[in-house]
């Protein structure tokens, strides 16, 4: 037998993969790879060597792997979801031995990782599943992980995971346990589910500075983020402004809808950013009726530009915290800190109104919470009026308004047949 000479193990090696392990070697663990692909295993290797030599050992069958790893052994899976995560467990698992480990760090359903980890019991294997969030950025430089599952198979890696995510000062690293059975994939769905609000909330705020309010590229620049200011390489302009307005996605918002609705909880502005992607991806048809509907959509009301930047910022921050409203998990809130799309500073804010009072019904009832939103009412209601009047559509914003209101009414008119 050969001798074993790392520490962990990753099977899978697309981007998020390579970039994982690259990260895993950079912080001084040993790491042995394997890809169905074998170019890709070579191709890893490569890397590792390029980047400064890092301890990345790479295998092209699946025993030679398997046996490279020090006992008991721990494999990370950074394939598709669904059949091919099956296929790559039993490619495994014919030559893991009893007390080994398998780490799913996939987008999977969370059903399927229950069944999965019920069938590795049955053969003495033990079984994680770990949210890997912040794409290709985060996999190399420090993603917020999500793992779940064997409560024993965490404690293997732990010292790894600490120093593999993402850190954020006065808060530690973006990993913690997340709790038994397929917990991990839900809340890493919901996360996903998450960003999607986030996303389409920041193109709402965009497109209303800069369709209603007419601001430059580099207004947005000073106000918001440095990507305004970037210019597009392979031709005049800015890179901002050849971004293709159409976009897809691969099924983790569609799950938290679809979920929202299973549970009975109203999860307005990711539904809405849901649809939204939806008719972004019928490009073809909004161009068409954009041919229809040519008139002028625009109120032609004064806008005050300094109130409106304030008024955007403001909404972003208000509205964002919709995000927690199907979570209870302060400790959540600090792992997103880092690594993932969501990093945002009131993140903390959610950490501490968990903190206070960990069976809060919903955010909004907190004291905290409650007076920021309050704070902010009546900017975000003037923004989504002024967006209306101009014929800018504002889903996001004005879904998540509703919600609001909604809330705060005492009586609330719902006709029922
Ligand atoms: P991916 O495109 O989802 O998957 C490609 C990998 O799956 C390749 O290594 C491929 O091997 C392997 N594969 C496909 N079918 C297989 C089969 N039947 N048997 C064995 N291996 C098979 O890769 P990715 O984008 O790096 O994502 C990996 C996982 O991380 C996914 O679950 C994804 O949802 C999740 N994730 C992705 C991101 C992101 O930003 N991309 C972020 C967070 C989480 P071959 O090379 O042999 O085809």
């Amino acid at each position: 037998a050969e001798m074993a000479v790392t520490r962990i193990g990753l099977s899978g090696l697309a981007v998020m993969g390579q970039f994982l392990a690259l990260n895993i070697a950079e912080k001084g663990f040993p790491i042995s790879v394997y890809n169905r692909t074998t170019s890709k295993v070579d191709e890893t290797v490569q890397r590792a060597k390029v980047e400064g030599n890092l301890p990345v050992y790479g295998y092209h069958d699946p025993a030679s792997f398997v046996n490279s790893i020090q006992k008991p052994r721990v494999v990370i899976m950074l394939v598709k979801a669904g059949a091919p995560v099956d296929q790559t467990i039993a490619t495994l698992a014919a030559h893991l031995e009893q007390g080994d480990c398998i780490i799913d760090g996939g987008n999977e359903w969370y059903e399927n990782t229950e069944r999965r980890e019920k069938a590795m019991e049955e053969c003495g294997l033990l079984y994680l599943g770990m949210g890997v969030s912040g794409g290709e950025e985060g996999a190399r430089n420090g993603p917020s992980l999500m793992p779940g599952g064997s409560f024993e198979a965490y404690k293997y890696i732990e010292d790894i995971l600490l120093q593999v995510a993402a850190q954020v000062p006065d808060s530690g690293p973006c990993v913690t346990y997340i709790g038994k059975g397929g917990s991990r994939n839900f809340v890493k769905m919901v996360h996903n589910g998450i960003e999607y609000g986030d996303m389409q909330l920041i193109a709402e705020a965009y497109d209303v500075l800069k369709s209603v309010g007419k601001l430059t590229n580099s207004e947005l620049q000073q106000i918001t983020a440095d990507i305004f200011s970037i210019k597009d390489d392979q031709g005049d302009g800015y890179l901002v402004d050849k971004v293709l307005d159409k976009t897809g996605m691969k099924g983790t918002g569609k799950w938290t809808v679809q979920q929202a609705a299973e549970l009975s909880v109203a999860a307005p502005t990711i539904e809405v950013s849901l649809d939204s992607r939806f008719l972004s991806g019928l490009k073809d048809e909004r161009v068409e009726a954009a041919k229809i509907f040519q008139g002028d959509f625009s109120s032609n009301l004064p806008v005050d530009k300094a109130q409106l930047i304030e008024d955007g910022m403001n909404i972003i921050k208000a509205k964002s915290m919709e995000k927690g409203w199907s979570l209870n998990l302060g400790e959540l809130a600090r792992i997103w800190k880092g690594g993932c799309i969501i990093r945002a500073i009131f993140l903390d804010c959610i950490k501490k109104a968990y903190d206070r009072n960990a069976d809060l019904a919903n955010l909004l009832v907190d004291p905290e919470f409650a007076q920021e939103i309050m704070d902010r009412q009546a900017a975000w209601r003037r923004v989504v009026c002024l967006a209306i009047n101009n014929g800018v559509s504002t889903p996001g914003m004005s879904a998540s308004l509703a919600y609001l209101l909604t809330s705060k009414t005492r009586t609330s008119y719902v006709f029922v047949c």
